[in-house]
């Protein structure tokens, strides 16, 4: 059951060559970690998984829900046959080549089905923790009651209840961080993409965020990718990669 299937990317930066060729399949559910040494092309790899850049060349599918607006009885029977034909997919998954989209249609694939995480929070430092939980929420057509609702839910997850009127600046960077991963979850992506998620972090403050971010991932369903360079990071995920040189180590 696969939730998310690369072939082939390849991508370059003038002469650099960040990518050469990597193919991965991500389950459904998996926490996957992406490992390998600093400039071995892992943000890249991220990036291209997650719509963010494209490959110069290579595919990258996403088996999704049926959108929303595309529901139709005959649409999601194509889409079924069509996902039969690629492979092993989960009925009411509809394929999307996410390297053939426009850019506007790869933005809102986007926003509406993957939630990020990166290496510092970047919250919005005049809004208090509560409200930037709820931004995403608001910006996705959810009413205000129910978002903030939903964002203080999330609050409490991340175990920070009692910082639901702090400003970012007045909260520790594992605090931060928190926020952002309650931020990222509370839309319910289908996957989350974590890049040096507690690259900013001392050790104790990492396990922690680590931690709970794969427990609330698991506990909703949700597929993390995620990037590091610590084995004692990658060891929270159920399977990891390594990217040596743009190209994955057999
Ligand atoms: P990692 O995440 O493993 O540190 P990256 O994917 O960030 O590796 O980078 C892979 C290679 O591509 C590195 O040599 C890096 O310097 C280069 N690179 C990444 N992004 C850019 C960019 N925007 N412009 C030029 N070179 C880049
Ligand atoms: P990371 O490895 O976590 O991506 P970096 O500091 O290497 O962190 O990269 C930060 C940003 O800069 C990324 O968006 C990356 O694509 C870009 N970048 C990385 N290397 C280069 C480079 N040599 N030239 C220009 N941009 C780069």
């Amino acid at each position: 059951n696969i939730i998310l299937s690369a072939r082939d990317l390849a991508k370059s930066y003038g002469k650099t060559a960040a990518l050469r060729g990597v193919s991965v399949d991500i389950r459904r559910g998996e926490v996957l970690a992406i490992m390998g040494p600093s400039g071995s092309g892992k943000s890249t790899l991220l990036h291209a998984l997650a719509g963010i850049e494209l490959p110069d060349s290579g595919t990258v599918t996403y088996f999704g829900p049926v959108p929303a607006d595309r529901r139709s009885a005959p649409d999601a029977a194509a889409a079924r046959q069509l996902a039969s034909q690629s492979g092993a997919p989960a009925p009411e998954t509809h394929p999307r080549e996410l390297t053939a989209l426009s850019d506007n249609d790869r933005t809102r694939l986007r926003r509406e089905d993957f939630g990020f995480v990166f290496q510092f929070s970047q919250l919005i430092p005049e809004l208090t923790a509560l409200d930037n939980i709820a931004v995403p929420l608001l910006l996705g057509g959810t009413k205000k009651r129910a978002a903030y609702a939903t964002a203080y839910r999330w609050l409490e997850r991340v175990g920070l209840a009692d910082h639901a009127k702090a400003l970012p600046g007045e909260m520790s960077g594992g605090e931060a961080q928190r926020i952002a991963i309650a931020r990222a979850l509370s839309p319910h992506p289908s996957i989350l993409f974590a890049d040096e998620p507690t690259g900013s972090l001392d050790s104790l403050n990492s396990e922690y965020v680590m931690s709970g971010l794969v427990q609330l991932a698991r506990e909703h369903a949700m597929t993390v990718v995620l990037v590091t360079h610590e084995p004692t990071i990658a060891a929270y995920a159920d399977r990891e990669i390594i990217v040596r040189d743009g190209i994955l180590e057999a």
